[in-house]
């Protein structure tokens, strides 16, 4: 199984044909709400492909909190430490995009910021039992650390995704990562290394595996993955698909949600094959509008997926 131990954040999308000035208000032609938030996606991604999962997170008792949870059930994921505080709305990303496709975004992370020791104590034993925790940076730092503990000590296979990047990370989430996972921009922001291409991403994957990780994936957009372990610490390029993007959001959330799914049902797998893989069901997410909406479920994969 997989627990996910993060974020769910709505997203309020409004499109206009160019961003509002201080003070004005301006017409928008489309407005509509996404289910988001990296641990939430990630988690949905891991589920649709076949994966037991749990969501450990804190949404507040209020209707998008409420929506939250119908959505992880819709996507069979267990709800069952799913946490409603009424001390904080729920997560929320307020988006403004204009025709060019430029943004404006407002994060108020909320009730995720609430999800605290308590809660990961109480979620124990479903923590325990996982094969895989996956996790990320949209909850508190000290919790995030906790739940990498906790899953560490129980023996639980640890996939990080250090987003959204902060460049004083504290060092035992590198000692903690079974597998660290981040993007480019991520990445360069934690090590300094300005990463262009593959060769700076193997520059950048050397930087964060010497800090104490087992091995360390840099996620490169249409240029596929960088990867380097321990046991081979020479940096290796693993390109994906050409395909036409029509909306990059919630790619990394897709890749991540799909490696988590193969380190948890197919360990045996090698890390190669893995990420070619997690590269194809990433790629697929990117060719349809949306973030959750755009994943592939385990029907969809071809054969040579499984
Ligand atoms: P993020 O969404 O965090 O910025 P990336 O842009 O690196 O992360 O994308 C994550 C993964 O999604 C890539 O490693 C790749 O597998 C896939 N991907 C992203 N953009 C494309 C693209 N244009 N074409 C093919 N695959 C893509």
């Amino acid at each position: 199984a997989v627990v996910a131990v993060g974020s769910c954040m709505t997203d309020l999308v409004s499109l206009t044909s160019r961003l509002p000035k201080t003070g004005e208000t301006i017409h928008g032609h489309k407005f509509f709400i996404g289910f988001g938030g990296k641990g939430a996606n990630q988690c949905v991604q891991a589920a649709r492909l076949g994966a037991k999962t749990s969501m450990v997170c804190k949404v507040g008792k209020d209707s998008f909190g409420n929506d939250h949870i119908e959505n992880l059930k819709r996507n069979d994921i267990s709800t069952e430490f799913t946490y409603q505080t009424k001390d904080a709305a729920t997560g929320t990303a307020s988006i403004i995009v204009n025709n060019e496709g430029q943004n404006i975004i407002i994060i108020v992370a909320g009730a995720n910021l609430l999800l605290n020791s308590e809660d990961l104590k109480e979620a124990a034993s479903v923590i325990s039992r996982a094969k895989v925790m996956i996790c990320q940076l949209e909850v508190t730092p000290a919790t995030s650390l906790e739940a990498l503990t906790m899953a560490r000590t129980s023996g639980v296979k640890t996939l990080f995704n250090p987003a959204p990047a902060i460049a004083d990370l504290d060092p035992r989430f590198y000692t903690l990562s079974d597998v660290f996972c981040c993007n480019e921009s991520e990445a360069e922001i934690l090590t300094g290394v300005t990463v262009c291409s593959p060769a700076d991403a193997g520059k950048a994957a050397l930087v964060l595996m010497e800090r104490g990780c087992q091995v360390v994936i840099i996620t490169l957009g249409a240029d596929g993955c960088v990867m380097l372990s321990r046991t081979e610490p020479i940096p290796k390029h693993i390109v994906t698909e050409k395909v036409k993007a029509v909306d990059t959001t919630g790619a990394g959330d897709s890749f991540v949600g799909a490696l988590a799914f193969y380190l948890a049902y197919y360990p045996d797998l090698p890390m190669e094959e893995m990420l070619k893989r997690s590269n194809f069901i990433a790629a697929a997410s990117v060719q349809t509008a949306g973030t959750q909406s755009s994943y592939l479920y385990k029907k969809d994969l071809p054969l040579h997926l499984f």
